[in-house]
């Protein structure tokens, strides 16, 4: 067998580099290495026992049998009231479909949508899954740096500029990662007034990290905030961050009827059904208490402020303020052109974290993954002792750069 009988797309496609990072990083430490490993996205908080609790029930009633291929009725209704109750957003069932995580939701309507040579536009920096599903659905990702300077946020002047008569989505991530940016109604308004003259656009509003906000900063999602566009958004969400399901595999996503049952077809020839299991565990997230999210914001709000306050204190690294999700994006230019004392130059985020996983032990994701660089990732979803100690060596290999 050889790689020749693979499809021509696979050429374009890599495996995720958070994944191929944190997997060094599991190795290294499997090796004896007192390795921290800040590269993965997922809160370090068990899921709550009450969700717990209904998922076991539902196995002993016996929910362990197939369900409607794009959800349970009863998790429909729910996902519904909970759009209802945050955003006023009225969706039938038919609207709504359940999937295997949000990475689910988001490759249906890729797939379900794009024809070969199709552009989607992907503001950086993105999350690194969004070009490549691009890929594999045939289509071209096309990257919209969006600098410091405007929050990394996408401003209405380079959206205008990067639409084409190829273009079929805009992809949008608030609060953002890899930035923990997050977008306001006003700059939504503002984008959807570009959208309006171009209405074969589709907007794929990934809200995944939408309970994750610190400082008062307020939440709004673009179907909410732009009257008219709803009828050509996806408003893609899950249980994953939000209630520690990482592992359950749950995520929704709603939208237009017609594009919905595409995304239920490719589903019912795919994987059918996301777990029963793991449905009532997700109807228990919604319904159920929410008490729990603002008491772990409070813990992130604290490990962001040492994060952010530890690597503000590293010679040549600068560390912007997110007002959401788990995610610091700091700035590496200052250490550019150093090397290290085994005489290492440093001229990319990526030698910059290949170094400091190899010299330091601290694994952390290169800007070039996400798209923009020079910076890197932190993820701050780990305990205020491993973060302290990871900002702590972090400073000590800055320090130790020679040039
Ligand atoms: N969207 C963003 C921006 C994410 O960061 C992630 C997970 O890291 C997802 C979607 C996918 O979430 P899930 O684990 O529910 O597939």
């Amino acid at each position: 067998m050889s790689v020749e009988l693979l499809a021509a797309r696979m050429r374009k496609v890599k495996p995720s580099p958070v994944i191929a990072i944190a997997d060094r990083a599991k190795a290294m430490k499997a090796e004896g290495k007192d390795v921290i490993g800040l590269a993965q996205g997922e809160p370090d908080m068990g899921t709550p026992a009450h969700i717990c609790d209904a998922a076991i029930r539902a196995i002993r009633e016996g929910q362990t049998r197939y369900t409607p291929v794009d959800g349970t009725p009863a998790l429909k209704r729910a996902i519904a009231q909970k759009f209802s109750r945050d955003h006023g957003l009225t969706f039938t069932a038919d609207e709504i479909i359940v999937c295997t995580g949000g990475k689910q939701v988001l490759y249906n309507a890729l797939v379900a949508t794009i024809c070969p040579g199709d552009e989607v536009l992907i503001p950086a920096p993105y999350w690194v899954s969004y070009p490549d599903m691009v890929n594999l659905a045939d289509g071209n990702p096309v990257a919209i740096a969006c600098a410091e300077g405007d929050g990394f946020k996408l401003s209405p002047e380079r959206l205008e500029r990067a639409i084409t008569a190829k273009t079929r989505w805009l992809i949008l991530n608030s609060p953002s990662n890899p930035t923990g940016a997050v977008y306001s109604r006003r700059e939504l308004q503002a984008i959807g007034e570009v959208l309006r003259a171009h209405p074969r656009v589709l907007v794929m509003s990934d809200d995944i990290y939408e309970k994750m906000l610190y400082d008062g900063t307020g939440f709004s999602t673009i179907a909410e905030a732009v009257p008219g566009m709803a009828e050509r958004v996806l408003t893609v969400n899950g249980v994953s961050k939000t209630y520690c399901m990482t592992g359950w595999r749950i995520g929704y996503g709603a939208g237009p009827g017609w594009l919905i049952a595409a995304m239920a077809a490719i589903q019912s020839q795919s994987t059918s059904n996301p777990s029963s299991v793991s449905q009532a565990a997700a109807l228990e997230a919604l319904n159920g208490p929410q008490d729990f999210i603002k008491a772990n914001n409070a813990v992130f709000l604290r490990r962001r402020d040492l994060v952010v306050r530890m690597l503000g204190e590293c010679e040549g690294l600068h560390c912007p303020v997110p007002q959401g999700a788990f995610y610091v994006y700091p700035g590496c230019a200052g250490v550019l052109g150093r090397s290290t004392p085994q005489g290492r130059r440093i001229d990319s985020d990526l030698q910059f974290c290949d170094a400091l996983l190899d010299e330091k032990l601290v694994a952390l994701v290169p800007g070039m993954a996400f798209g923009l660089s020079p910076y890197f990732r932190i993820s701050y979803a780990t305990s205020e002792e491993m973060l302290t100690e990871a900002c702590g060596r972090v400073r000590a290999f800055c320090e130790s750069l020679r040039g």
